[in-house]
């Protein structure tokens, strides 16, 4: 059957499994971007919060040394200790905080950066660098400005800034920061007269600063994010096992049992009528359920065919002997005619007396060659014999005895011819013809002369005969020489100087040849 079943695609489940597990993957990669980019966004902010959290903090102390513990003190022990004492563990809120700030750092144990930076600190611990330097420039310009967070660069690693505005000078303050004479002299003597003077009320004087190495806000988030990233995976491949397993077993294997089964049907008839058992599908139990009542039904038809052909091939077996056989019986009737025909043709040639040819049979020839002859320009010779007084040896032996001899004559002549084209032929009564194509007179009287020894070589007696006391015959011969350019005479004419010859024999004495 030439039916190709052979496709060359990629299977259908090849197909939909790489397009999901490659989905699946793209997404996956995709939700652990995000979510790894969420979370980083997050913990900066987080960051950030805790910093200004801090920061907040910090400065609400300084507020509580100027607002509340220094006016009253100061007011207590001035008339005591005088204006030239100072200690900075109660009198320099900035000096508290930075102390505080270290037992802080110590209880808390993370990595960061804190700094209470101002331009000409009376400290240098506290001395800004550039960016909160130019962070306070900012602030004094800007005065809705309150902090700055984001990520900046500091000796080529990222970090997280948080800065906000700070103290602002007020008439209290001014007491230590207006000139070094107004200052206590314990200050003076303590930082020198140079540092963190000369400032003015309402000046932004420090800014809170507080750095935290990024690598460590962002842990946080891959921690997350490798946790996140995880579940996920091991969802979308759990995901994806169930999906596999489901298309598996509902569809692609129930397709490929009705796949193979069909292209077994395809490959060998002997296939058809062979059932699938259903699979659990609805769609797919109604397909396979309808694929095997097509296969039952195709199977049921195609054995009725085989049976309807073979029957009709016995039929058509048994016309076919029966027409054999008639054939055969026609074959052998024709065979048995022809026979028939070719016997009768040959009685019709024949003389029945002297198995001879007959009258009829030289007349054709004869007519036959003597066209030939003329046609031709080729000699055509004809003997005509006649026995001798044969009345009188019919008289004397009897007419049977007669007939007798008259066919000895005629096999002793038919003896002597040698070419298969001369016909000896009774001309008529006890009289024999022959026909010699292709011969001329020499020839043809050289022959009649040997036939006429021929007879009398017989020797059958004839007691009655005047001319021996043997059978004899006398023959007249004629040639037909159309090479001479004779003037032609018919066949009538022909056979008549023949006969001519043979009565010119006759009368000279019989038992002799005559030519014309
Ligand atoms: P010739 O020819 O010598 O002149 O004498 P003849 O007696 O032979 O004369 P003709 O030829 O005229 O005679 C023919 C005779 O031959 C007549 C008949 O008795 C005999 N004859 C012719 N046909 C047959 C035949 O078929 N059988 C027999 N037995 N005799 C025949
Ligand atoms: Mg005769
Ligand atoms: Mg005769």
């Amino acid at each position: 059957m030439p039916l190709s079943t052979r496709h060359h695609g990629k299977r259908l489940s090849l197909w939909i499994n790489a397009t999901l597990g490659l989905l699946l993957v793209l997404v996956s990669v995709a939700v652990v971007a995000l979510v790894n980019q969420q979370m980083r966004e997050q913990a900066l902010a987080e960051a950030g919060a805790k910093a200004r959290i801090l920061l907040d903090h910090n400065l609400a102390i300084h507020t509580y040394f100027t607002h509340q513990l220094k006016p009253p003190l100061f007011e207590k022990l001035d008339p005591l200790v005088g204006k030239g004492y100072f200690e900075p563990t109660w009198m320099s809120s900035t000096y508290a905080v930075r102390e505080i700030d270290q037992y802080f750092h110590a209880l808390n144990g993370e990595d960061y950066y804190y700094k209470e930076g101002a331009i000409h600190a009376r400290s240098p611990e506290n001395e800004a660098d550039a960016f909160e330097r130019q962070f306070l420039d900012e602030l004094n310009q800007d005065p809705q400005l309150v902090d700055y967070s984001g990520v900046r660069m500091l000796d080529g690693k990222p970090y997280f800034f948080t800065m906000r505005r700070g103290e602002v000078m007020e008439e209290a303050c001014l007491r230590c920061h207006d000139t070094p004479d107004r200052a206590p002299a314990d200050l003076v003597r303590l930082y020198g007269a140079e540092r963190s003077f000369h400032r003015t009320e309402g000046e932004v004087v420090s800014v809170l600063s507080r750095r935290v190495p990024l690598a460590e806000a962002y842990a946080e988030a891959d921690r997350l994010s490798w946790n996140l990233s995880l579940i996920l995976l091991a969802t979308l491949v759990l995901l994806f096992a169930a999906h596999y397993w489901i298309s598996r077993r509902l569809l692609f294997a129930p397709l490929d049992r009705l796949r193979a089964k069909a292209l077994a049907i395809a490959a060998s008839e002997t296939h058809l009528g062979e059932q699938i058992e259903l699979p659990a599908g609805r769609e797919l139990a109604e397909l396979t359920a309808a694929f095997n009542a097509m296969s039952g039904k195709l199977h049921v038809d195609r054995q009725h065919l085989e049976q309807h052909v073979a029957e009709r091939t016995a039929e058509l077996s048994d016309l076919n002997a029966q027409l054999q056989q008639e054939i055969g019986e026609r074959e052998q009737a024709e065979t048995q005619l022809k026979a028939a025909n070719r016997e009768l043709e040959r009685i019709s040639m024949q003389d029945g007396l002297l198995g001879i040819a007959n009258r009829r049979h030289l007349d054709e020839v004869l007519a036959k060659e003597y066209s030939r002859a003329l046609r031709q320009r080729a000699p055509l010779s004809l003997i005509i014999a006649d026995i001798d007084q044969f009345k009188d040896y019919n008289d004397h032996y009897g007419h049977q005895a007669g007939d007798d001899s008259l066919r000895k004559v005629a096999q002793a002549m038919a003896a002597r011819l040698k070419r298969p084209t001369d016909l000896l032929a009774r001309y008529g009564g006890e009289e024999i013809a022959v026909v010699l194509p292709d011969t001329a007179a020499d020839g043809a009287r050289e022959i009649a002369e040997r036939l006429r020894a021929a007879v009398e070589q017989v020797a059958i007696p004839h007691a009655a005969s005047a001319v021996a006391p043997h059978v004899t015959i006398s023959l007249g011969v004629h040639t037909l020489q159309p090479s001479e350019v004779v003037q032609e005479e018919g066949l009538a004419a022909f056979i008549g100087t023949a006969d001519g010859a043979l009565y010119a024999a006759k009368r000279a004495g019989r038992n002799r040849v005559v030519a014309a």
